[in-house]
């Protein structure tokens, strides 16, 4: 056992849950084409000036980039009309968030202050560093109360951070109540720095009435944020730049690793700034797109937040069921969108803004559920076998499941391995998290599964699951994990999801229970030694039912 230490702000660190690949999709799903809707992408790709310069400047991937990219800062500081000492640029705003905070914080002794929900970066990043992160809750309508912010703030907060038009919400105060706030905070703490993240302001119909770092006047307490991942097209590419305080600016130089920004980020971030039609094209078809969506959704009955972002923030119309049941339900469809539990709005779902076939397959794949939201909430397909195996413990369960999977020609699912899986990634005390906490981790881990018969293989994120979940302390760690309603609401939904789109024979009764009309339940079996089939011992655990094979 190795004896390294990993520090415990580290270890008790949530990561950043990104939204859904279109690759985990495909495989779990068995699906051919994949719309993807979750990230808040440009949806008309990059530009073709952008690709033309990536292709053009691969032979030079050899080379080092010119330190502090002064080009790019350059041609930003003209985009905006700002001195060039005042733009830094960075591997993603991303990398310009966690840099700020490390160089105006210090681990124990400082604070910084953001909304709640927020864009989770600032809290994550602020957590890394060792320093408080203190949330404000925004409004019913997710309107941002900057009396209750700054009543957050003391000579300990170093950092405030706003993001505008705001994430998920897309909600955009006007600049003046942004620049009031700077003001305000520049009078009651002077060493703290007002981050204003700007990462989707292009998208508002009216920009430069919107944007305080359009207008020119820029607070001295104040930093601007912008990314080239949205309206440029270049999310991939990682590259984000921030209008800072000059000062401020100069010891960012110096703290930023030399080369986080590449080669090809600076060339090709360069070639987009100057493909001035495609970035209007962009501009065009998500205002547009967002009309469109937010007038569909309307009219199938959703409520629909205002937005002046490149995503709509929604809710189901009464009746409709629960918000996951939707999002799984698109998911079968191929559509991927963004549930927001790990922004603790578990009824709530976000949707970028597509191109116009996108969000023209979106709407009729929402007015389809709901159309029928039962089928949406049983996620099941009736033509779809499913056989289910319960009893006691001991009886020998998995192994008839396993050749009952193979005689039939049905994939197998190991329910055990999904908890023991769980339970390892998870990790030693995680039963003792609060259960909120325990639900935003356990939406990290997706499992699907591959092949039929003995060789069915289970998958996690996409990795097989081997034989690292069969000792005997991560089957200790599953009975424990298993106890908590969380983590088997979690892992039930999964196994549902799994049921919905391939036939197959699982053990436990967490299936059974759900796909009512269409299991085929082996419980009654006349397969237990014990001559007392039914119900398995005081828990339907399927570790505990069975000990690891
Ligand atoms: N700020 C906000 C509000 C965001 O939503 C995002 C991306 N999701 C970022 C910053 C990070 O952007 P980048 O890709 O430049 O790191």
């Amino acid at each position: 056992m190795s004896e390294i230490s990993v520090v415990p702000r580290i270890r008790e660190l949530d990561a950043y849950a990104p939204g859904l690949s279109i690759a985990e999709i495909q495989q779990k799903y068995g699906l051919s084409r994949v719309i993807k809707m979750a990230s808040n992408e440009n949806p008309l790709g990059a530009s073709p000036l952008a690709q033309e310069a990536a292709r053009r400047h691969a032979p030079f991937l050899f080379r080092y980039p010119q330190g502090g990219n002064p080009r790019l800062a350059r041609a930003l500081a003209d985009l905006h009309a700002v001195d060039p000492r005042r733009v830094v640029v960075g591997n993603g705003s991303d990398e310009i968030i966690d840099l700020l905070i490390r160089i105006l914080a210090e681990p124990g002794r400082h604070s910084l202050a953001c909304f709640d929900p927020c864009f989770s970066i600032y809290p994550i990043q602020g957590r890394i560093s060792g320093i408080e992160v203190r949330r404000c809750p925004l409004g019913k309508d997710f309107s941002f109360d900057f009396d209750a912010l700054l009543r957050l703030v003391d000579q300990s907060t170093r950092l405030v951070f706003v993001t505008t038009p705001d994430n998920p919400s897309g909600c955009c105060p006007p600049r003046e109540a942004v620049a009031e706030l700077a003001g305000r905070l520049a009078g009651i703490a002077p060493h703290c720095l007002l981050v204003v993240d700007e990462a989707y302001m292009d998208f508002a119909e009216d920009e430069s009435g919107a944007s305080l770092l359009a207008s020119g006047a820029l607070p001295d307490n104040a930093a601007f944020l912008r990314t080239f991942s949205k309206s440029w097209g270049l999310a991939g590419l990682r590259l984000g730049y921030g209008v800072l305080p000059p000062a401020l600016a100069d010891y960012f130089w110096r703290a930023r690793l030399p080369f986080s920004v590449n080669i090809l980020a600076e060339e090709v971030g360069l070639a987009a700034l100057a493909d001035t039609a495609f970035r209007q094209a962009t501009l065009d078809a998500v205002r547009q797109g967002r009309a469109t969506l937010r007038d569909g959704l309307t009219a199938l009955g959703c409520t629909v937040w205002p937005s002046a972002a490149n995503f709509l923030l929604f809710q189901l119309p009464p009746g409709a069921g629960p918000a996951r049941n939707c999002f799984e339900a698109l998911l079968r469809r191929g559509i991927i969108i963004r549930p927001l539990s790990s922004y603790k709005l578990p009824e709530h779902l976000r949707v970028s803004v597509g191109d116009a076939a996108e969000n023209a397959a979106f709407l009729t794949a929402m007015r389809d559920i709901l159309a029928a939201p039962e089928t949406a909430g049983a996620h099941m397909n009736a033509r779809l076998p499913l056989v289910t195996l319960d009893g006691p413990a001991g009886v020998g369960k998995t192994t008839l499941a396993r050749r009952m999977a193979e005689s039939l020609g049905l994939a197998y699912l190991d329910t055990g391995a999904m908890f023991r899986c769980l339970a390892l990634k998870l990790g030693p005390g995680a039963e003792q998290l609060p259960e909120e906490e325990l639900r935003r981790r356990c939406e990290h881990w997706t499992f699907s599964i591959a092949g039929k018969g003995m060789s069915t293989a289970l998958l996690c994120n996409g990795q097989a699951v081997r034989g690292e979940v069969r000792t005997e302390e991560v089957g200790m760690l599953a009975a424990r994990i298993g106890t908590v309603p969380a983590v088997r609401e979690a892992l039930r939904q999964a196994q549902r999801a799994m049921g919905a789109h391939a036939p197959l024979v699982a053990e436990g009764r967490d299936l059974q229970v759900l796909s009512g009309r269409r299991a085929r339940s082996a419980r009654h079996a006349p397969f237990a030694r014990s001559g007392q089939p039914g119900r398995t011992r005081g828990t339907d655990h399927p570790d505990r039912a069975d000990p690891p094979a």
